[in-house]
């Protein structure tokens, strides 16, 4: 065993409101920038939809991920090295401008310059590329509250792989918001692709980098992430990634989408995996096993032997304690509600997601009956197949049965902290019995999902003690403004600074 650690996160998209803050912020903090205009390390999608880049997630059109061949060996979808090699002048599987959006501006001054008329001025969009006029028909949240719509459903890729049953009942339409950000995939197609191994990830938390020194701008990464987490920066002609906020990580604050997310539905922590069965486990043959093969990566850091392996691994004190504290382990194992968004790619994401109940409960509600009922939750998971399909594409590749185990132990929390809540005498606890949850299993969730505070929901131990003043000293400055950093682009096209000061948080302080 050679115990590694992975900054990890988990999203509960029941909380989720659409509201992009952690889009914007995120755009305020990394991508203000010339040349990165289109680019959202963070973005929210509403599904259904298409996302952003429209149809990401068709990978027979765009050949991102891995694929496993009958003797068990993986090679990149994209073609193995010597294809890498041979196309690396002319990389056609690449999302065009259009697939992501032209920006644009308005012309503001022609609501303040404009000359006294009967009608109000107008401003209109204005490229930014050409700088003529243009007109908006696509951009990073075009799907926005659009969900099921008749002109959009059928163009995303996911309900395309549902039955025509399940489409046809399309009629009972739900959505959600699925806000995205890179995987730091234990696997990443990204810098297997790099032909010049400019992207790496941190052996010490796993968050997977650019390095703006070495990268030549050949672009293979763009094609190899099946999440299309990597952009072009048409500036520098270099590639740029959600960078997890490792300035910010590095001394124990939370990434800026975390730090600033209205719905608090954001948890990071460390886990420890077994770097020796990565391979192994992203090349399980069945896909409906890649599941349980990730979850298996994840070690249980109580576990006398893993601790030892860690210490072996010269893992400290304090990050093993912090490993034992985290959320994310919780939420993955002991409570089974976590699950990463298709495994199926073989990349073995670090980003993972409680699933949506709400639709679930609003349809039954919308029945006339009790939506928070464990008997009629329970019912409705098993028979409302579009949500549940629907999920099982996103998080298992395909397979219900744990999208539905975790919707049950979701609803029997509900059920039974309502009984708890309105004071009953005695609380149903055969509800949370019937999905194989103690008492004590459900009141920690709700704690852990509800009501937990800043230092319950982000556990992030400072990179290294011995170094953390220096450390900060980086963070409260941007680490990426420097000569050959993403930052060099200058100031962006809406004029907006690189390197921005910090919040003047500091470690363990709260909201
Ligand atoms: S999600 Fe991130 S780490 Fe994974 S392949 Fe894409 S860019 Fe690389
Ligand atoms: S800030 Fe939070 S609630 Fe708002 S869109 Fe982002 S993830 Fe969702």
């Amino acid at each position: 065993m050679r115990v590694m650690a992975q900054m990890a996160m988990v999203m509960n998209l029941d909380k989720c409101i659409g509201c992009h803050t952690c889009s914007v912020t995120c755009k305020q903090t990394w991508t203000n920038r010339a040349g990165m205009e289109y680019a959202w390390f963070n973005n929210v999608e509403t599904r259904p939809g298409q996302g952003y880049p429209r149809t990401y997630e068709d990978q027979e059109k765009w050949k991102g991920g891995w694929t496993r061949h009958p003797n068990g060996r993986l090679s990149l979808k994209a073609g193995g090295r010597l294809k890498n090699l041979a196309t690396i002048f002319a990389n056609p599987v690449m999302p065009s401008i259009q697939d992501y959006y032209e920006p644009w501006t308005y012309d503001y001054r022609m609501l303040t310059n404009a000359p006294l008329q009967e009608h109000t001025p107008v401003a209109r969009p204005k490229s930014l590329i050409s700088g003529k006029d243009m007109r908006i028909t696509w951009s990073a949240n075009w799907d926005d509250n659009l969900a099921g719509g008749p002109e959009l459903a059928t163009q995303d890729p996911v309900l395309r792989k549902m039955s025509e049953k399940v489409k046809l009942e399309f009629e009972q339409s739900f959505m959600f918001y699925l806000p995205r950000i890179c995987e730091h995939c234990l696997n990443p197609a990204c810098a297997a692709a790099c032909p010049s191994g400019a992207i790496y990830k941190r052996s010490e938390d796993g968050i997977v980098l650019v390095d703006q020194d070495k990268c030549r701008g050949w672009r293979k990464c763009v094609t190899a992430c099946p999440y299309k987490k990597i952009y072009f920066n048409h500036k520098t002609g270099k590639a740029e990634k959600c960078t997890f906020c490792y300035p910010r990580i590095e001394v124990g604050m939370p990434t800026v989408c975390s730090e600033t997310c209205v719905g608090r539905l954001r948890y990071l922590g460390l886990v420890f995996y077994d770097a020796d069965k990565v391979l192994e486990a992203a090349s399980v043959e069945d896909e409906h096993d890649l599941l349980d093969a990730q979850r298996d990566l994840v070690l249980d850091p109580n576990d006398p032997e893993v601790v030892r392996a860690a210490e072996s691994e010269g893992i400290s004190r304090d990050w093993i304690e912090a490993a034992q504290r985290s959320p994310i382990w919780q939420l993955i194992h002991r409570f089974r509600v976590a699950l990463p968004l298709h495994p199926e790619y073989r990349t073995m994401p670090m980003v993972w997601y409680v699933p949506p109940l709400s639709p679930v409960v609003d349809s039954v509600a919308q029945t006339g009956f009790d939506g928070e009922d464990g008997d009629n939750l329970f019912a409705a998971i098993e028979s409302l197949r579009i949500p549940v399909e629907y999920l099982a594409e996103l998080f298992t590749a395909g397979d219900p049965a744990p999208v539905t185990e975790a919707l049950r132990r979701l609803a029997a929390m509900r059920s039974y902290m309502r009984d708890v809540n309105l004071g009953r005498e005695n609380p149903d606890a055969s509800v949370a019995e019937a999905v194989g949850m103690s008492v004590e299993d459900v009141h920690d969730m709700h704690r852990l999902l509800a009501l937990a505070k800043y230092e319950d929901r982000y556990v992030i131990p400072a990179a290294h003690t011995e170094q953390a003043h220096r450390l900060e000293a980086i963070a409260t400055g941007c680490s990426l403004d420097g000569e050959g950093g993403p930052g060099m682009g200058g100031p962006g096209s809406s004029g907006g600074k690189v390197g921005l000061g910090m919040p003047r948080l500091r470690p363990g302080s709260k909201r």
